[in-house]
Order: structure tokens, then sequence, then C-alpha cells
């Protein structure tokens, strides 16, 4: 995991004042962490009925189509509002840094299938816990939620007692 940990670069203010981002570039740029990242990520999912991957736009379109990839499933993105074309049903909710609303298209999971939601990173739990919320919406169910990086002083894991959680890299 040092190595995975290795290829995260601290930014700090942005995309505002107080808030160290974590860049996910470096780890996706370097083949061998990328691919240990997503193997990672599904490892405790192997062997479990999984339907489909579910991805948070944007970072999580990254991980998430890798690891349906690995798992040999499809993918479906949660996406920010006005950019899917068809019909679709939306969850609004707070980020660490202002508020969002992610959207699905209606037919994007048929009743009853197994979701696993990946995304980057898990910092206060609101995107995850929208994510979830918007596929049970839709007649899914959350496998579970697999993350590169959670962010514990934030209690992300405290929106998703519900559900299996998995992250790669703990940090403070
Ligand atoms: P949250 O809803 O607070 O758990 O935020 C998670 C979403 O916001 C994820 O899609 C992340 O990509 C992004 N995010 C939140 N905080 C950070 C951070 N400190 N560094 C990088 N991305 C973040």
């Amino acid at each position: 995991m040092q190595r995975l940990k290795a290829q995260i670069r601290d930014i700090p203010d942005f995309p505002e004042p107080g808030i160290v981002f974590k860049d996910i570039t470096p780890l996706a740029k370097n083949p061998d962490t990328l691919r240990l990242s997503v193997h990672q990520l599904i490892h405790p999912f192997i062997g479990q009925k999984i339907d489909l991957v579910a991805g948070m736009e944007a970072r999580g379109f990254i991980f998430g189509s890798l690891a349906a990839w690995e798992l040999g499933v499809g993918f479906i993105p949660l996406r920010k509002p006005g950019k899917l074309p068809y019909d679709k049903h939306s969850v609004s909710y707070d980020l660490e840094y202002g508020s969002a609303t992610l959207e699905a298209h209606t037919d994007a999971i048929t009743q009853g299938q197994r979701i696993l939601v990946v995304d980057d990173v898990l910092a206060t739990g609101g995107t995850a816990a929208a994510s979830c919320q918007l596929i049970e919406q839709l007649g899914g169910e959350i496998s579970g939620c697999a993350f590169v990086i959670e962010l514990d002083r934030l209690n992300g894991r405290q929106k998703l007692l519900d559900y299996h959680v998995h992250s790669l890299l703990n940090y403070d």
C-alpha cells in the first residue's frame, strides 16, 4: 500500500481554502499502481454476486470502469446534472465543499441487481450515501462501496453503516 500512497499527491487549498485535495492522477498515470489499486479495490468482492459497478463522476469513472472490466460486469455512470441524455432519476446531497446532485438513467438497473459502488475518495460520505440511495431507488441492491482513499476524520463510514465499505488508503 505504500507504493500506492507514494503516488497520491496532496494539493493544499484546492478547490477551496482549507481543503487538502488528494490528487490520484499520478497513481492513475503509473500502470503498476493503476493495476494494483484496481485489483485491491475489487479483492473483497471477488466471488460475490455482482451484476454491475457504479462509478461517480468523474474520478469514479476511472476506477469504476476498470473494476467492472476486472469483475467481468458492466459499468453504469452516476453523473452530474444535465449530462445524461435519457430519462433519469436524481438525488441531491451535501459535499465536504458545497452541495451536489447525481443522476442515473432510469433503465440503468434492473430490479434486484447487485451493485458495487466505486469512487476515488470517501470524504464526508455524502456522495457515496447519495449514490447508494439513487441505486436503491432504481431497484438495485448494494454489494458494497470501494474507495482508493478514505479521509478518516470526516467519518464518511458513519453514513454507510448499512453497507460493506472497503478502502485502500486511510488518512487522518
Ligand atoms: P464526500 O461526499 O464528502 O465523501 O466527497 C467525496 C467526493 O468528493 C468524491 O467524489 C471525491 O472525488 C471528492 N472529494 C472530496 N474530498 C476530497 C479531497 N479532499 N480530495 C479529493 N477529492 C475529494
